[in-house]
């Protein structure tokens, strides 16, 4: 083995590594150990592979789209998923939480990449630019598959079962997987090539995002969440209409401060965008805060006017006790709203999500 194969391998692996942790980082309600997430890229990728290389001796492949759903599509999806689910034993006591399917079945879309990678640049003349080209297309197209299939799965081993689901998953996963292929495939299309993986990557995030909104890991937002640091904060309270100073509060990234003489929280603007992916993931931030009742340069979020956006000094001010409510209404509305949309909505649902309306109540 020269030099430049181990340069190859070692920076493919690495490369690797960067996009686990990307993945990990959307894994906020409980992140899984960084040891099981590699045990298996790297065992979920080589399994995958083989399972795939075995199932390409049997099948020759021609490079056109119909091939590139029903063969090479179907192949390597449901060898990521069979090695899931051969992998299972070793994740099974993480395996607790909604996202937990997406995210461990990216990590095997991620080693599947990476070993696919290694072998392209060990055949090409130009094997560094070739692989920070695969490192972005390839890569996070290979997640942009597949996590349907994570889905359907985690649906399946613990909420309900789910056949119809891991079907559809599975098509879905296809699907996708050949039309990226596809439009590569035939140079008459592949000017289009960045619209599909684009389109690809949004729907996954989206799906990701939804998911999100219907974890059981979620804590539940009130006082004794939050740490009180050593720097004091000042700020002003629209409730007292006072200006005030108080220690800082924090839970994981999200910081405020509580005001003295009412006790409401009060939240700048970055942090209450945290607070929002935390308790709405599925809701973009701007979202809350558009067509609500004003008074002066007050926005009221809720009917009894206890939830209040100041749009000058642009922060929330507000009883935790009534913001956890309007937060959990919030997360509730946007499940409902995803679960509406034509065609999007009835596909999640489907893939599983129908299954997690009652089970999920908070
Ligand atoms: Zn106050």
């Amino acid at each position: 083995m020269e030099l430049t194969d181990i340069f190859i391998i070692v920076s493919a692996m690495a490369i690797g590594i960067v996009f686990l942790w990307a993945i990990r980082s959307y894994d906020f309600y409980e992140k899984e150990p960084f040891i099981k997430l590699l045990l298996m890229m790297f065992l979920g990728g080589i399994l995958s592979v083989l399972l795939s290389t075995a199932a390409y001796y049997f099948v020759p492949v021609k490079y056109n789209i119909f091939d590139a759903i029903f063969k090479i599509g179907l192949i390597e999806e449901i060898s990521k998923l069979l090695a899931l689910m051969i992998l299972y034993l070793i994740i099974k006591k993480n395996f607790n939480e909604i996202v937990d399917g997406i995210v461990y079945i990216s990590a095997i879309s991620l080693g599947f990449a990476v070993i696919e990678n290694i072998f392209y640049c060990f055949q090409s003349d130009e094997p560094f630019l070739l692989l920070l080209h695969r490192s972005v297309f390839s890569v996070m197209g290979h997640i942009s598959f597949s996590g349907y299939m994570g889905l359907a799965f985690y649906i399946h081993k613990k909420v309900h079962r789910n056949y119809t689901g891991l079907l559809l998953s599975i098509g879905l996963a296809a699907l996708a997987h050949g039309f990226y292929d596809g439009f590569l495939f035939h140079y008459e299309v592949s000017d289009f090539f960045q619209f599909v993986f684009l389109a690809l990557v949004i729907l996954q995030l989206f799906l990701l995002r939804t998911v999100l909104g219907f974890s059981e890991r979620r804590a539940f937002l009130n006082e004794s969440l939050f740490q009180i640091r050593t720097n004091t904060l000042f700020g002003h309270c629209c409730h007292c209409k006072n200006d005030v100073k108080a220690k800082e509060l924090s839970f994981g990234k999200i910081h405020c401060m509580q005001c003295p003489q009412c006790g409401y929280y009060i939240f700048d603007e970055e942090n209450l965008a945290r607070l929002l992916v935390y308790y709405c993931p599925a809701n973009n931030y701007k979202r809350l805060l558009k067509n609500l009742p004003r008074y002066h340069n007050i926005l009221l979020l809720d009917e009894a006017q206890k939830i209040r956006f100041n749009l000058n000094d642009k922060c929330l001010n507000a009883p935790i006790d009534e913001l956890a409510q309007l937060l959990q209404a919030c997360n509730r509305a946007d499940r409902q709203r995803i679960l509406e949309i034509p065609l999007i909505g009835p596909l999640f649902a489907f893939l599983g999500l129908r299954f997690m309306q009652d089970a999920n109540k908070v």
